[in-house]
C-alpha cells in the first residue's frame, strides 16, 4: 500500500502553501523549523503569511543530525498540543523531526522500539508538509527518517513517513552558502548514482536517478561556485529526483562508508559520501556472478554503470572516476582522504569497521573485510603524498 503524496515544484512553490492549509484545513499546526534556515531561507515571512489566523506552535531546539533527546522533546511539546497537522520548514535535520513526530506520535509502541526495524506501526500518522531549504537530502521525496540514538545513526523507514505534501521552491537555496550548496548538492548526485546500481532499483527508479545525474552534471558546479537562477532551480529538481529514485531503491557502500567520516571528522553528508564514489564505482563494475548479489545478475549491473559512465561522458571506468574527482574539486570540496584527516592504517579501520554490514547488502557487488580494506587503502594511496 503506497502512500500518495502531493508536490508542488519549482521557483515560487512556497505560494501554495496557503491553498495546502486549506486543503489540510488544520485545527491548529505544529511548525518545525530549522534554526537559522528559517529565517536565512526567507520562508519565514512567506509561511506567516500562510499561517496567518491559524493557531501554531513551534519548535526550534534541535541541532543538525537530530539527537534522540531532541525528538523526544519535540514529542512532548506535540502532544500536549491540539495540534493535527505538521509543517517541516528546513534542512533535512527539520524534515526528519517533522516525519519522526508525525509518525511515533499516535503509536502506543515506545519509538525506541522502531530504531530496529520489525515493528510495525498501527492506524494514521499525523499529516506532514515538508517544506526544504536546502537541494541535496531529497527527504521531502522518501519514507526515510534519520536519527541519532546513544550516538549511533538509524534510518527508519516506513510508507507512512513519506511528507503528505512537499512544496519545493528554489528561491529558499538562493542564499545557501558555498559549503553546503556543494555538499548538499553532492548528496544529490551520489544517491542519484548509487541508486543506478542499487540492487533494489528498478525502472522507475532508473528514470528519476538518469535525469538527476544529468541535471548535477549541468548544474552543481555552478550552484556551489557562482550560482545563477537556472543553477539553483536545477540542483532542486535533481535533488528532489534523487530522493525519489532512493525512495525506491535506498542507497550502497558509498553511504554506508560515509557516516564514520560525518560523526568521527565532521565532513558534511553529502562530501563524506562523495569521497568514495569512484572507488566504489570502479569496485562493483569489477563483479562476477559469484559475488554479485543482484538476482538480475553481473551483466545487468556492469549495464547500469556503463550507464552512468555515459552519462559522465566517461571512456573509460578509470575515466569515469577522473570525471567524479574534478566534478568534487569543482565545488571547491577536496577529493583527498589524507585532507579530511584519515592518515595512517589505523584510521582506514576505523573507517572500515565503522560500516552497518547489513547495509551493505544493496550494494550490487558483494564486500569481504579484505576486499573493502583493500579499496580503501587504495583509495587513500591514490590521495596520498601531497594533500590535494
Ligand atoms: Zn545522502
Amino acid at each position: 500500500m503506497s502512500k500518495e503524496q502531493s508536490s508542488h515544484l519549482g521557483r515560487g512553490a512556497l505560494k501554495q502553501l496557503g491553498e495546502v492549509l486549506r486543503e489540510a484545513s488544520p485545527r491548529s499546526v505544529f511548525l518545525v523549523k530549522s534554526p537559522g534556515a528559517y529565517e536565512a531561507s526567507g520562508a519565514q515571512p512567506l509561511v506567516e503569511e500562510a499561517l496567518a489566523g491559524l493557531e501554531t506552535h513551534s519548535f526550534d531546539s534541535f541541532t543538525p543530525n537530530p539527537k534522540w533527546p531532541d525528538i523526544m522533546a519535540a514529542m512532548e511539546l506535540f502532544r500536549r498540543s491540539p495540534c493535527d497537522l505538521i509543517l517541516a520548514v528546513g534542512g533535512g535535520s527539520a524534515l526528519d523531526i517533522g516525519k519522526l513526530v508525525g509518525f511515533f506520535s499516535l503509536q502506543p509502541a515506545a519509538p525506541e522500539s522502531y530504531l530496529k526495524g520489525g515493528v510495525e506501526p498501527s492506524g494514521p500518522v499525523i499529516p506532514l508538509v515538508a517544506i526544504p531549504t536546502t537541494a541535496g537530502s531529497g527527504s521531502e521525496a522518501t519514507r526515510f527518517a534519520v536519527a541519532y540514538y546513544e550516538g549511533k545513526k538509524y534510518s527508519i523507514a516506513h510508507e507512512k513517513i513519506l511528507p503528505n505534501w512537499c512544496l519545493v521552491d528554489p528561491a529558499l537555496t538562493d542564499n545557501l552558502p558555498s559549503l553546503w550548496s556543494a555538499s548538499s548538492g553532492l548528496d544529490a548526485f551520489c544517491q542519484a548514482v548509487e541508486s543506478m546500481w542499487a540492487v533494489q532499483s528498478n525502472d522507475e527508479s532508473v528514470v528519476y536517478s538518469k535525469k538527476a545525474i544529468a541535471l548535477a552534471l549541468e548544474h552543481l558546479e555552478a550552484a556551489s561556485t557562482s550560482p545563477t537562477r537556472a543553477a539553483r532551480d536545477g540542483m532542486c529538481e535533481a535533488s528532489h529526483l534523487a530522493g525519489k529514485a532512493i525512495n525506491i531503491s535506498r542507497t550502497t557502500a558509498s553511504h554506508a562508508l560515509s557516516y564514520t567520516m560525518t560523526s568521527n571528522l565532521g565532513v558534511p553528508h553529502g562530501h563524506a559520501v562523495s569521497l568514495t564514489l569512484g572507488a566504489v564505482l570502479a569496485y562493483n563494475y569489477g563483479l562476477g556472478e559469484e559475488d554479485c548479489l543482484d538476482p538480475r545478475g553481473a551483466g545487468h549491473v556492469r549495464g547500469r554503470i556503463e550507464e552512468v559512465l555515459e552519462l559522465l561522458g566517461a571512456r573509460s571506468v578509470e575515466d569515469g572516476r577522473r570525471l567524479i574527482r574534478t566534478l568534487i574539486e569543482s565545488t571547491g570540496r577536496t577529493t583527498s582522504l589524507r585532507t579530511i584527516g584519515i592518515k595512517n592504517p589505523e584510521d582506514i579501520a576505523t573507517l572500515a569497521d565503522g560500516v552497518n554490514a547489513e547495509r551493505l547488502g544493496n550494494n550490487p557487488r558483494a564486500f569481504t573485510d579484505e576486499s573493502l580494506h583493500a579499496m580503501l587503502r587504495e583509495l587513500h594511496a591514490e590521495s596520498g603524498g601531497e594533500d590535494r
